[in-house]
Order: C-alpha cells, then sequence, then structure tokens
C-alpha cells in the first residue's frame, strides 16, 4: 500500500520528482547530502522526461528561502519540544546549541525539500497522453 500516490504533490516533494510528469528526477541525487556535498548542490535545469525548465522565471528560487525559513522553523520547534519533554532539566544554553546544531546538521534537507515545496506551489501534475 502507498499512501503518497504518484500525481500528487506529496509524491513530488518526497520522491524528488518534476512537479509536472511526476517521472524524472528534480535534483541530481535523491540524497540531499550527496547534492550538496559532492554534486556541488546541483539540480538538474530541466525535466529529461517533459522538459519544464525548473527555474520558471529569473530569480525564482528566491521564493525557497521563505520555505526554508519555515522549515528551519518547524525543526527548532521539533528539537525544542523534544528537549523540553525527554530533558526538561537541561540547562537552556546546551539547548540553544543542540537545537543550532539540529538546524545545521538539517540544512541540506531543509534546501533540498525547500525548493521542491516552492516549485510544486506553481506547476501542477499533467498526465501523459
Ligand atoms: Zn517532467
Amino acid at each position: 500500500m502507498n499512501l503518497i500516490k504518484e500525481g500528487s504533490k506529496l509524491y513530488s516533494i518526497f520522491f524528488n520528482k518534476c512537479p509536472r510528469c511526476n517521472q524524472a528526477n528534480f535534483w541530481a541525487s535523491n540524497n540531499p547530502f550527496k547534492n550538496i556535498f559532492l554534486k556541488n548542490s546541483e539540480d538538474l535545469n530541466s525535466c529529461s522526461n517533459c522538459s519544464l525548465k525548473y527555474e520558471l522565471e529569473i530569480g525564482f528560487w528566491y521564493g525557497a528561502m521563505y520555505i526554508s525559513y519555515a522549515l528551519g522553523v518547524a525543526v527548532m520547534l521539533f528539537f525544542w519540544g523534544s528537549l523540553v519533554f525527554f530533558l526538561p532539566l537541561l540547562n537552556i544554553n546546551l539547548q540553544v546549541i543542540i537545537i543550532v546544531f539540529g538546524i545545521i546538521l538539517l540544512a541540506p534537507v531543509n534546501y533540498h525539500l525547500s525548493r521542491l515545496i516552492w516549485i510544486n506551489f506553481f506547476v501542477d501534475y499533467k498526465k501523459e497522453n
């Protein structure tokens, strides 16, 4: 059973697929860390299947910063909530250090997902004939 079906935006976001055809990859690698450190954060410029140009207009990716910010806040809240729940007596300075470390550690995932989420706001799935 597959809860995230092909043709949905979640499928495109979580399986690194082109938002229009859901066939070809958006990023060169499915692994965000590999993309950042080995492939120089290279995204594919256009879809190899439906030839959708990913950068819809000049400066399009600036919008992904807002998504990235929201994801960063979500990560922070997750770490903070976990720390308060599991280690309620932990020193506040140590909590801040752990949260900052967590955000830095997950930055490649954040970058990876923010562009996929951003382009999915503007491009809808079209089933191929
Ligand atoms: Zn495509």
